[in-house]
């Protein structure tokens, strides 16, 4: 059983309490679109489990880092991308607003570095 918060916003999309427009469901993840998109692709690929971030995904579940990129390389290819952006925000200063670990899927447009 994935441990979850039911105080945190992206655990009640993952449980379908709040509604996402959700692109991609594995057995350890869920892709939907970003509601403020910074590109014509922007999803967001999140562990079942909640772990504030990458890095603490990455210490208590290694594997779903990896299922992590590869349901984001799909959600890419399914929007028929080949090259892409992603990014893990980590910490308030990195950007992160969202405490559980979310990869952003970018793409669809030029990209510039570095980013603000
Ligand atoms: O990396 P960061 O924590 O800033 O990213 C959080 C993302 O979650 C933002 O891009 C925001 O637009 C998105 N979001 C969302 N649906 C919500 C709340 C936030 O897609 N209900």
């Amino acid at each position: 059983m994935a441990s979850t918060d039911p105080d945190c916003l992206f655990c009640r999309i993952v449980a379908g309490e709040i509604p996402a427009d959700v692109v991609a469901r594995t057995d350890t993840a869920v892709a939907f679109r970003d509601v403020s998109p910074q590109a014509p692709t922007h999803a967001l690929v999140v562990p079942l489990s909640h772990h504030a971030d990458v890095a603490s995904l990455a210490d208590a579940e290694p594997a779903t880092v990896a299922d992590l990129v590869r349901v984001a390389r799909d959600v890419a290819r399914t929007d028929g991308l080949d090259e892409y952006r992603l990014v893990f925000n980590t910490g308030a200063d990195a950007g992160q607003t969202v405490f559980h670990t979310h990869l952003h899927v970018l793409g669809g447009r030029t990209m510039t570095w570095p980013p603000g």
